[in-house]
């Protein structure tokens, strides 16, 4: 689950990341109302899920309240990058002498979490990535060993940090960015730009925070701040009902038992040249209720013309998925055309159960490449 600026911020503050004070605002007066509390000079800035705002105009300098409000109508609703802005973060201004770069995520690659740093922050950390690598310094961390200080010692002189002071204040930031990383088992957690006032005061002007959506259960109030008006409505859907969903762009809904095995089915339709409309997932049960669930959710997408169900029996048996799928039938009268392929467990007794009862719109194929092929051409 990925954070707002301002909620990634709130986060930083509780464990003690220097932030500037700010109001949240969703109209234009009350962007003006939050500048009078605040005091001008202050930043409206654009809250979407997305970064790159200060580009897309998402982000201006207010020097009085009611520059503050004419910023604030400008802004809201501007589109950026898909995503409409709802809601404001006003805060106070700061002055800038430099802006640095701390990021903290994982490296699957070496099961560490990795610090990058630069002082070259403020940009693209991609193209500083490509046109200056020697400028980004990379440490990890190891997960049993824990972090150390020294570790952000080593990041700041690393990156030519001199100041004493603001080495100090640069490596108390990164020690708690990792306690805010493990505390809120965060996936990502990125300031970009890490500031430094002409009065060498360090600070986070910015916040990418990403949570572990399977790691919420413990942390409530973080949970909380999912913004649902911000989701995919079918996803949201999805959610409350408690499907594994994904909106994709084409017309063939997916509907497999096991992430994997779902992941494969994309695949193979896009490999037979269509296009899946979704990902979904049923777990690894097969019951009428599941069923009737996940194709309540993919027949919701006006895009879908024909559906690919692709069970493999483990511990499900075929012949139980496929009383689930004619009871699914049964209950909600459903016209599109359905692909099955049943396969494993039980999966004789399977197909005989949805051949005896043949539905119109039902068609069994053998193979996976055989059921994608047919589903694909009865989506178009
Ligand atoms: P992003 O474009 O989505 O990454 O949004 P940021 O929050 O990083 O803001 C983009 C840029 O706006 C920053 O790199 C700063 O240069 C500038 N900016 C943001 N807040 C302030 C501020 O308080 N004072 C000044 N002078 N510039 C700011
Ligand atoms: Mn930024």
């Amino acid at each position: 689950m990925d954070l707002y600026e301002y909620q990634g911020k709130e986060l930083f503050r509780r464990v003690g990341i220097p932030v500037s004070d700010g109001r949240l605002a969703t109209s234009p007066s009350e962007a003006r109302e939050a500048a009078t509390e605040l005091g001008s000079p202050v930043v409206v800035k654009a809250q979407v899920l997305t970064g790159g705002r200060g580009k897309a105009g998402g982000i201006k300098l207010a020097s009085s309240p009611e520059e503050a409000e004419s910023h604030a109508r400008e802004i809201l609703g501007l589109d950026i990058r898909g995503h409409v802005v709802h809601r404001l973060w006003v805060e106070k201004a700061s002055d800038i002498a430099r802006e640095y770069y701390l990021s903290l995520t994982f490296d699957r690659g070496a099961r560490r979490p990795l610090f990058m740093f630069t002082t070259e922050g403020g940009v693209d950390i991609e193209e500083v990535a490509a046109t200056k690598p020697e400028a980004l310094v990379r440490l990890h961390v190891d997960p049993l060993e824990g972090f150390h200080p020294w570790q952000a010692r080593r990041l700041v002189y690393g990156a030519g940090v001199t100041d004493p002071s603001e080495q100090k204040q640069v490596a108390a930031v990164v020690g708690k960015l990792f306690e805010a990383f493990t505390r809120f088992d965060a996936m990502l957690c990125e300031i970009n730009p890490l500031i430094v006032t002409p009065d060498g005061e360090v600070r986070a002007l910015d916040s990418k925070f990403t949570v572990d959506d399977n790691a919420l259960f413990r942390h409530p109030d973080v949970a909380a701040m999912r913004d649902v008006t911000a989701a995919d409505p079918l996803e949201a859907l999805a959610r409350e009902k408690g499907v594994t969903y994904v909106k994709l762009d084409g017309r063939v809904g997916v509907l497999g038992n096991g992430a994997g095995l779902t992941m494969s089915t994309v695949d193979v339709v896009t490999f037979v040249g269509g296009a899946p409309a979704n990902f979904c997932d049923l777990g690894g049960g097969g019951d009428a209720q599941g069923v009737v669930d996940a194709l309540d959710v993919i027949i919701r997408d006006p895009q879908v013309s024909a559906i690919f169900f692709n069970i493999f029996g483990g511990i499900t048996r075929c012949d139980e998925v496929a009383r689930g799928i004619l009871q699914a039938l049964g209950q909600m009268r459903l016209e599109l055309p359905i692909v099955v392929r049943l396969d494993g467990t039980n999966a004789e007794e399977g197909r005989a159960i949805l051949a005896e009862a043949a539905p119109a719109n039902l068609h069994v194929e053998p193979t996976m490449l055989d059921a994608a092929r047919r589903a694909v051409e009865l989506a178009t």
